[in-house]
């Protein structure tokens, strides 16, 4: 099927990108297409209008800045993915975003399309969140930021205003020598995935964890932090990942037509372990590299 007829802009800047979008006729923004147009091929979205902002000056770099990494809303998965300061930096995104579909598709895919997209398979999500990123938008009346841990509500759903645009993510410095892993599991080579889970780990100089941070993706309807506060001090042995089990005991993981959602809860602590385990296994090897 064809797209139901739209207009077509193609802004060259961000404030002309946002007063297009702030004109209120149902405007959306296409990026690199991967989700919008099959959607609206499938005439199941019907945008009066198109934003088209891949011809946008200044979405499309990744620098530090301020000790942040920040990324723009144009840059493409699998640029980040190859990215060498921003996997030396925050290893965490490489883990992850590698799994976001084919090579194909992380190849036109944005940074700003997965977090605006959000959806509940989108292995960004779960990073950002892990990290602690910082989500940017811009609407006609400025600038905000919003934490990528209130960002995202719920699939497909997040705190964008109608009207406003990501113009990227500003990523935290990590801890030095944190270690990061991203497993998933899903039913054939880079489908969606059915249950991911995303660790960090730092460790301290007797190498002990010192920090920890887990995300799971589709145990509940947004990427979900679990505490793992309980593992600080510990060296994630399988005394101290016993309690995984209690901070997981309360997951109601949704089913669909691909899986049940009590697979999912099997599958959760499994996941969520070796991810932990991996992370700290590399945080452990920065400290003896170090
Ligand atoms: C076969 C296939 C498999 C895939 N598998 C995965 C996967 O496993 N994991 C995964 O994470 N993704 C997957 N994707 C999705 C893909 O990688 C997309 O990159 C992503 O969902 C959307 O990014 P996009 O740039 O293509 O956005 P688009 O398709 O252009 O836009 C998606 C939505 O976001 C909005 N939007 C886009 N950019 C902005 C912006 N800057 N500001 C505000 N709103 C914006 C659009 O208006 C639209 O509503 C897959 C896609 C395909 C086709």
């Amino acid at each position: 099927m064809k797209p139901a007829p739209f207009e077509y802009h193609a802004p060259s800047s961000v404030a002309e990108a946002v007063a297009l979008l702030g004109r209120g006729d149902g405007a959306q923004v296409l990026a690199g297409g991967q989700s919008l147009v099959p959607l609206m091929k499938a005439r199941t979205v019907r945008p009066a209008a198109l934003v088209d902002v891949n011809g946008v000056a200044g979405l499309d770099a990744i620098e530090e800045r301020d000790g942040a990494l920040q990324i723009g809303a144009l840059v493409r998965l699998q640029a980040l993915v190859d990215h060498p300061g921003a996997a030396r930096s925050h290893p965490l995104l490489r883990e992850a975003v590698r799994h976001a579909g084919h090579l194909a598709t992380r190849h036109r895919g944005t940074v700003g399309g997965s977090l605006a997209y959000a959806a509940p398979w989108a292995e960004l999500t779960a990073a950002a969140v892990a990290l602690d990123a910082t989500v940017e938008l811009r609407s006609p009346s400025g600038p905000r930021s919003v934490p990528a841990r209130s960002f995202f509500r719920g699939p497909h759903q997040t705190a964008l205003q109608p009207g406003e645009l990501v113009t990227g993510l500003s990523v935290p410095a990590q801890p030095p020598g944190a270690g990061a892993a991203f497993h998933e599991v899903s039913a054939r080579y880079r489908d969606y995935a059915h249950v991911a889970a995303a660790a960090t780990v730092a460790v301290d100089p007797a190498g002990a964890c010192r920090a920890a941070e887990l995300v799971l993706l589709r145990v509940a309807p947004a990427p979900h932090r679990v505490d793992v506060s309980g593992l600080v001090g510990t060296r994630l042995d399988d005394a101290a990942l016993g309690a995984l089990d209690a901070a997981l005991a309360g997951l109601d993981p949704p089913g669909d037509v691909e899986v049940s959602g009590a697979h999912r809860r099997r599958v959760a602590p499994v996941l969520a372990r070796r991810a932990l385990r991996d992370a700290f296994a590399r945080a452990g090897e920065h400290r003896e590299a170090a």
